[in-house]
């Protein structure tokens, strides 16, 4: 019982400190300032005010008597002098008539100095501490003393969640891999029959916002079994050791409360890899000792199963994926476009939506976002609705919060100059130009000029016909030279450039040193990897794997591809420039134009009858 000693001491500590500074108070600090207004004096200096007429009030201890002097001026002195033998005194204070005298005091003194030395800054002290010991214990997540190191891991049945795999949609892999935990739970003897062991535990492991807190609440919601469910944060703990006391009392939980689930969510936090650098954390590990321990410990046979997310699967401990324990990794990876437009249909069921809404449009124009930025686009959509008084969302309520998700809100207020009004124009028509004219090319889907809160002050969005999982080398080379386009175009009518082309530059130095560290797709290097992408479900930092003469010759290489695009947008631009101003002219005066009203105006151009 680690934990308790720890409160044992605790309180010691506390019990001593504060006794220590109740003695030093008592003993140097009360008596000054309590005496600090008395004055000593001698008894014949007593009986001589007495006899003056200025003694207000006396008062008779044990060994001392203390008496008010009042001066002239109104202002007066407390002095204090032995008492002697003197029958007479009591009578000499009556005569003077005025003197308000007792021998009572003492008591009342002593009392009160008891209470002002002794209980008051006891029980202050006690506020005191109570209030720290509160504060420390609710973040122990107890609500007194006896809580320390309980694991507090909330348990779900089935109402609770009110989440079923029909929740989850174009996550198939992984719903299959829980769809059979669940079944296990439901019916052991099956797998018991025929002697197989269920994975005592599984990973689910992708990006943020793909499903996996939502699929783990689904299992809960479908397995009819008591399910734990708690975050990998709330085992971190002030004090060491109690962390992997939760973690004990979880397990200890669990085991009663077979067959049932636990879940612990973003693991990575107790999970990381143990590597005994300088800023190691004891706590951290401590706890994912405990936690390894307790894996091994129980039997599989019995029905606990451990579900655990992540999106850091690189950083985790390898013991804690060894087979045995999480040894089972259900990936939860962005949704694809069929997946995209059934995560769509799921949370537009719950929202009001006009029969003929193309979700299909929608999923196309929205490639890499995750289930967590299409259930915000549905909802962004619907507000849009309630904003234009509609009782249902239409399509263009969708595409427009397509947008705001990827570029933010349209900034109306905005006050742009007509002279960068125009160069953006041309910037903007100078991608969707390049990208138009390159057959690796996705169509252009809109182009707008408008400005967005995300800094954007326009862009032209490229949608796919289907979904790409791979990218050639022609392609990519396409999208870089597409990306040289705004600036190309800028370069060739204004015969200068403009800052707004900065995003566009580190989007198109991104891929192409992509193309040269990892997709092996560069002149002078072969199939070598020249970078390693950590982290890849966070946005993933390359970091470099070679030589600086190597990095030094990447960079010629980079900028080679680069400079190759761009000059390839300035001849595409420079042939095409009847149609550069044609197409800005329209942009400018329309600010937002669709795909289908550019390619008319381009292809006019084909067709030199009409013209
Ligand atoms: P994470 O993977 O980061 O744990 P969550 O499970 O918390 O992501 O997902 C956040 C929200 O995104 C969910 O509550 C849900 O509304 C939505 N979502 C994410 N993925 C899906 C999916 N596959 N199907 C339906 N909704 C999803
Ligand atoms: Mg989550
Ligand atoms: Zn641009």
């Amino acid at each position: 019982m680690k934990e308790d000693k720890n409160l044992a001491s605790q309180i010691l500590k506390f019990a001593a400190v504060s006794i220590i500074l109740l003695l030093i108070l008592n003993a140097f600090i009360m008596p000054k300032m309590s005496k600090a207004s008395i004055k000593e004096t001698n008894y014949s200096y007593f009986l001589q005010q007495i006899d003056e007429g200025n003694v207000t009030q006396v008062k008779i201890e044990n060994n001392e008597i203390r008496f008010k002097v009042v001066n002239e001026d109104g202002t007066y002195q407390v002095y204090s002098t032995g008492k002697m033998d003197d029958p007479d005194l009591v009578s000499r204070l009556y005569e003077q008539g005025d003197i308000e005298f007792n021998e009572s005091f003492q008591d009342n003194s002593l009392l009160l100095e008891f209470l002002v030395n002794w209980v008051l800054p006891l029980v202050f002290f006690a506020i005191l501490w109570n209030f720290l010991f509160k504060g420390i214990s609710k973040r122990m997540g107890g609500s007194n003393a006896m809580s320390f190191g309980k694991s507090n891991a909330k348990i779900y049945v089935k109402a609770q969640t009110g989440k079923t795999f029909d929740d989850v949609a174009g996550q198939d892999e992984a719903k299959e891999a829980l769809v059979e935990i669940v079944d296990f739970l439901h019916n052991p003897e099956k797998y018991a029959e025929i002697g197989a062991d269920l994975p005592k535990g599984a990973l689910l492991v992708g990006p943020p916002g793909t499903g996996k807190t939502l699929l783990a609440q689904a299992v809960a919601g479908e397995a009819e079994v008591p399910f734990f469910s708690i975050s990998g944060s709330e085992f971190v703990e002030m004090f060491v050791g109690m962390g992997a006391a939760k973690v004990r009392d979880l397990f200890k939980q669990a085991n009663e409360k077979a067959p049932c689930i636990v879940f612990i969510d973003e693991i990575d936090t107790i999970g990381k890899k143990r590597d005994g650098s300088i800023n190691s954390n004891d706590e951290r590990e401590q706890t994912l000792n405990q936690l390894l321990t307790e894996m091994d410990g129980f039997d599989g046979k019995k029905g606990v199963v451990i579900l655990a997310a992540t999106n850091r699967p690189e950083s985790l401990d390898p013991a804690l994926l060894r087979p045995g324990r999480f040894d089972r990794r259900i990936p939860a990876e962005l949704p694809d476009l069929a997946g995209r437009e059934s995560i769509l249909k799921v949370h537009a069921k719950k929202v009001n939506m006009s029969p003929d809404v193309d979700f299909n449009a929608i999923a196309r124009a929205t490639a890499g976002a995750s289930g967590a930025e299409l259930a915000n686009i549905i909802n962004e959509a619907a507000l849009r609705a309630v904003r234009n008084d509609r009782k249902a969302v239409i399509q263009s309520d969708l595409e427009e919060s397509v947008e705001v998700v990827i570029a933010g809100y349209q900034r109306k207020n905005a006050v742009i100059s007509q002279k960068e009004k125009e160069i953006i124009a041309y910037h903007e028509i100078g991608h969707a130009l390049v990208a138009a004219k390159q057959k690796d090319s996705a169509p252009v889907h809109k182009i707008t000029i408008i400005p967005r809160t995300s800094g954007a002050l326009g862009y032209t969005m490229q949608v796919d016909e289907g979904e790409k999982f791979l990218m050639t080398k022609e392609e990519a080379l396409a999208r870089i030279a597409t990306l040289t386009g705004g600036r190309s175009a800028e370069e060739l009518i204004f015969n200068s450039c403009t800052s707004g082309a900065s995003n566009d530059i580190e989007q198109a130095t991104k891929l192409a040193r992509a193309m040269v560290t990892r997709y092996g797709m560069s002149d002078s290097f072969d199939m070598i990897a020249l970078e390693t992408v950590t982290n890849q479900y966070l946005g993933g930092d390359p970091a470099l794997a070679c030589s600086s003469e190597t990095a030094a010759k990447i960079d010629t290489e980079v900028n080679a591809i680069v400079r190759k695009a761009h000059e390839k947008a300035i001849s595409i631009l420079t042939e095409n420039i009847s149609k550069l101003h044609e197409l800005s002219a329209f942009l400018l005066e329309k600010e937002t134009i669709t795909g289908e009203e550019f390619m008319e105006i381009l292809t006019r151009e084909n067709d030199p009858v009409t013209e």
